[in-house]
């Protein structure tokens, strides 16, 4: 089998960069497993299964069956960077905000949801060496992988860069609003029964927030050649 690298933390801490460097350095796949949530929440979102602040044990089932109803592929492109189609429709630009991230952590506490993806999650270990990014990378989905990192950074450094993210594509960014949205998605992440954000007891742990993205990726990549 091929090896797999787990990089689990919440969002912010810089995983994104790192992963795809990572996978850039070693040739290896790269599963962005926070797009699966993400996808599954627009999609419930638009489909009028998340109107209920408390989700019940139907809307569970439904989101479900429309979870294992998509068609999920991840394209590489030339750049390196992935582009995520699903049913025939690039969505990479549209996941990418704070309110889908929302959903997505919404959809994330569901258990049936998280098992319908969890296969289409370990089979893109299948066919080369993957980077996979998450939650749960390193305890749930790939419990024997080859070297498991969790990258932290506190909610303040992560609520930081993305003003400054937000500022450099020229959008307007309230730094309160952002934090508070950040503290409230970790809550939900960390203390969820299923799954929850944390961890594997074989992981190196690093906190980003006073290193940059070159300084994370040398730990790392040092990390994993060891
Ligand atoms: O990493 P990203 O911000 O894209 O993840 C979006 C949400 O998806 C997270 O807040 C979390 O609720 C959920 N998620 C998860 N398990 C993963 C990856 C993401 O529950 N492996």
């Amino acid at each position: 089998s091929f090896p797999v690298i787990t990089i689990d933390g919440p969002s912010g801490a810089g995983k994104g960069t790192l992963c795809l460097k990572l996978a850039q350095a070693l040739n290896y796949h790269l599963l962005d497993s926070g797009a699966l949530y993400r996808i599954v929440g627009l999609k419930a979102f638009e489909a009028g299964l998340l109107a209920d602040q408390e989700l019940t044990a139907v809307d569970e089932d439904n989101i479900a069956k429309l979870t294992a109803q998509l068609d999920i592929q991840f394209l590489p492109r030339d750049s390196g960077e992935v582009d995520i189609v699903v049913d025939g429709t690039s969505v990479a630009g549209e996941i990418r905000n704070e309110t889908v991230g929302g959903y997505a952590s919404r959809v994330a506490v569901l258990p049936k949801v998280r098992s319908a993806l969890l296969e289409l999650q370990q089979n893109m270990a299948n066919n080369s060496g993957l980077i996979a990014d998450g939650r749960d990378m390193g305890t749930v989905v790939f419990p024997n992988a080859d070297a498991k990192v969790y990258l932290t950074a506190s909610a303040e450094a992560r609520a930081d860069r993305r003003v400054e993210q937000l500022k450099q594509a020229g959008q307007s960014a309230d730094y309160e609003a952002i934090l508070s949205s950040i503290k409230q998605r970790d809550e939900r992440d960390e203390n969820r029964s299923v799954a929850p954000s944390k961890p594997a007891e074989d992981a190196l742990l690093l906190d980003s927030s006073q290193l940059d993205a070159e300084e994370v990726y040398r730990t790392i990549k040092k990390f994993c050649q060891t």
